[in-house]
């Protein structure tokens, strides 16, 4: 399956949301699904565009609604496999309060965040994952508030799937992509995907020299909530690899009664061709 369409991305050379975007095709490419079976849905940022540069249905939405989108898209069709994707500032500045119920409701959507702790798309402004002290123009005497912490405040919200990628290992990003994607209920993937043109701290070589992958901790065990609480606290957020992941919860549909006998799927949309053709005629 080929999840590739014709469209260039107008990211800078170099941006880590590219990999982003492979490691997305390849997941879905390696699941054996069709591109008719995926959704994309973006908010508003550099990392917004990546919807229109997948083939399968994309919508670019509006700045911090992903989520609220990509949920009713799920609830309303099961059959769909849906993936909400977004920046830091747009997922954990304006969307936060959508990010936070989102994981504690646990519906079957995985949701990406490509971390760069900066607002590209508006020329380099601190945002809520910049550190202490990180200087932008917005904050040209140094951010005075310290950085939100999103694997922590996930998994104190109930999330059953956390995992954390970084854009230069595609291998890693795409094995926990499909996983997410697997896992029923909501997975939260927080991406650092460096901004190259305006974070000239945390670049890759930063990343490099700081990351630990949970692969090297010996008897590292991602069922055991507080165990990846610890681990992310000693390591500052500074970790790869699937962090925590509980596969007893059942997700949100599973809880909603009748959601299985009455939510939509392509079987039951009843959509002969003469019907679909009557549809396509009045959005022509
Ligand atoms: Fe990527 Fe930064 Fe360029 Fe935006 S401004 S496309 S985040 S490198």
């Amino acid at each position: 399956k080929d999840f590739r369409n014709t469209i260039k991305p107008n990211w800078c050379p170099g941006c880590g949301d590219f990999s982003v975007q492979a490691s997305i095709q390849r997941a879905a490419a390696n699941l054996e699904i069709e591109p008719h079976e995926l959704a994309v849905v973006s908010g508003i940022g550099c990392s917004g565009r990546l919807s229109g540069y997948i083939n399968a249905y994309g919508l670019h939405g509006i700045h911090g609604r992903a989520l609220p989108i990509a949920q009713g898209l799920k609830l309303a069709n099961r059959d769909l496999n849906v993936i909400a994707t977004g920046g830091d500032g747009d997922g954990f500045a304006i969307g936060m309060g959508h990010t936070v119920h989102s994981i504690r409701r646990n519906i079957d959507v995985t949701y990406i965040v490509m971390d760069n702790q900066i607002y590209g798309l508006t020329k380099g402004q601190t945002s809520p994952r910049s550190a202490a002290g990180f200087i932008t123009k917005s904050t040209p005497g140094g951010a005075i508030e310290p950085s939100l912490k999103p694997l922590e405040v996930a998994l104190s919200s109930g999330a059953t799937f956390v995992a954390q990628g970084f854009s230069t290992d595609l291998k890693e990003l795409t094995a926990m992509i499909e996983e997410g994607m697997k896992h029923k209920g909501f997975s939260f993937i927080n991406v650092f995907s460096p901004c190259v043109t305006y974070n000239k701290v945390n670049t890759y070589d930063w990343f490099k020299e700081h990351l630990t992958k949970l692969s090297d901790i010996e008897d590292y065990d991602s069922s055991n909530r507080e165990q990846a609480m610890q681990t992310v606290m000693k390591h500052e957020g500074l970790v790869t690899g699937i962090i925590y992941q509980d596969t007893e919860t059942a997700s949100y549909q599973e809880k909603v009664k009748g959601y299985s006998e009455n939510a939509l799927t392509y079987d039951n949309l009843e959509l002969g061709e003469e019907k679909l053709d009557e549809l396509m005629k009045e959005f022509m």
